[in-house]
C-alpha cells in the first residue's frame, strides 16, 4: 500500500475506534430520590412481590418486561446471595426526560435504581431518543438492587457496584468488548485503585473504558469457581460487617490483588481474536464490528461459565484464524 493511502486507511480506521469507544447513552446510577412518582406511568401490574407500573402506551412492551422479571431477580438473587428479600416497584416510561422529571436525577439516564427503598426506573427510550434494551436495563438496575441488599447497604467500591450490575445487564457486551480489547492492546487496563478514581473521571472515553473493566473483572470473579460460592461467600461477610478486602480474602481465598492478577494475566490471550487488521495495529472487530455482533447476539444467552467464555471465544477466533 503506498503511503497515502496507508494514512488514508489509519484514519477511517480511527474514526472507527472513535465510534466504538465513545460514550454510549447514559446508563443509570444509584440515586438519592426516595418514593419516586412517575406520572406516566399510571397502569400497574403484579409479578409476585414486583410491582411495576408503566405508561399505558406501552402495554406490550411493559407485558413483556413483566415476563422476564421473575427469571433475571431469581437468577441474580441465587447468584449474589442464595435468597433476597424480593420486593421491588418498577416504573417503566417512554423516555429517559421522564424518569429525569419523577426522579429529580439532574441527568437523563435510560435506567437508575435506588437500592434502599427498592426502586428502579426504566425507560423505553435512551437520552439520544433510541430504543433501549430494556431486558439489559432492567438486569442492570435489578443487580444495584440485588447487591445492595446481599451486602446489607455497607459501602461498597463504585467500581464494585457498576461492574456487577454491568455484568448482569449483559454480561457479553460487544461495545464494551471491543472497548476493553481497545484498552487491552493500548493505553493498558487501569489497576484496581485506579478504577475507583476513573468512575469519577469527568473524560468520558476513560471513564468507558473503567465500565468494560469493571464488568470483566466481576464476570471474572462469578465464574471463577464452579458454582459462583465464593463470590456469595465474600458478600455476606460483607453483610457481616467485614470490610470488603478481608470479605474476599475469606471468600476466595486470595486478595483482590491477587485475584486482579489472575484475571488481568488471562487478558491478552482471550482477547487475542481481535486480531491485527493493519500495519497500523487496529483490531479487526473494530474494523469489522457486525461480523462480531452477530457472534455476540447469538451466544448472548450463554452464561454458564468461564471456562465456557473462552471455549467459545476461541472458537469465534477460529474463522479469522483460517
Ligand atoms: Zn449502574
Amino acid at each position: 500500500m503506498t503511503r497515502p493511502w496507508r494514512a488514508a486507511l489509519g484514519l477511517f480506521l480511527a474514526a472507527l475506534l472513535f465510534l466504538f469507544v465513545a460514550p454510549q447513552a447514559a446508563r443509570a446510577d444509584v440515586s438519592r430520590p426516595v418514593g419516586w412518582s412517575l406520572a406516566s406511568a399510571t397502569s400497574q401490574v403484579h409479578v409476585g412481590r414486583v410491582t411495576l407500573r408503566y405508561d399505558p402506551r406501552l402495554e406490550d412492551e411493559a407485558l413483556a418486561v413483566a415476563r422476564e422479571i421473575p427469571r433475571a431477580w431469581s437468577e441474580i438473587e441465587h447468584e449474589l446471595a442464595g435468597d433476597l428479600e424480593d420486593t421491588l416497584t418498577i416504573h417503566f416510561v417512554s423516555h429517559s426526560g421522564r424518569i429525569a422529571e419523577g426522579t429529580g436525577m439532574p441527568q437523563w439516564a435510560a435506567g437508575v435504581a435506588h437500592p434502599p427503598t427498592g426502586e428502579i426506573a426504566i425507560a423505553a427510550h435512551a437520552p439520544d431518543g433510541s430504543l433501549t434494551d430494556l431486558d439489559g436495563l432492567l438486569r442492570h438496575e435489578m443487580a444495584h438492587v440485588a447487591l445492595y441488599r446481599a451486602t446489607g447497604g455497607q459501602p461498597l467500591p463504585r467500581w464494585f457496584h457498576e461492574g456487577v450490575a454491568e455484568s448482569f445487564g449483559e454480561e457479553i457486551d460487544l461495545m464494551r468488548s471491543q472497548t476493553l480489547a481497545g484498552a487491552i492492546f493500548g493505553a493498558g487496563v487501569p489497576h484496581l485503585e485506579q478504577l475507583e478514581q476513573n468512575f469519577r473521571a469527568t473524560d468520558a472515553i476513560t471513564a468507558t473504558v473503567s465500565y468494560a473493566a469493571a464488568r470483566d473483572f466481576v464476570n471474572f470473579l462469578r465464574w471463577r469457581d464452579e458454582d459462583g460460592s465464593d463470590l456469595r461467600q465474600a458478600l455476606a461477610q460483607v453483610k457481616q460487617g467485614k470490610n470488603f478486602e478481608a470479605a474476599f480474602v475469606n471468600g476466595f481465598g486470595r486478595t483482590l490483588a491477587e485475584l486482579d492478577t489472575e484475571w488481568r494475566g488471562g487478558l491478552t490471550g482471550r482477547f487475542m481474536w481481535f486480531p491485527i487488521v493493519s500495519g497500523d495495529g487496529l483490531p479487526m472487530a473494530l474494523a469489522f464490528p457486525l461480523v462480531f455482533l452477530a457472534a455476540v447476539r447469538r451466544r448472548r444467552h450463554l452464561r454458564e461459565g468461564w471456562a465456557r467464555l473462552e471455549a467459545e471465544d476461541a472458537a469465534l477466533r477460529a474463522p479469522f484464524a483460517a
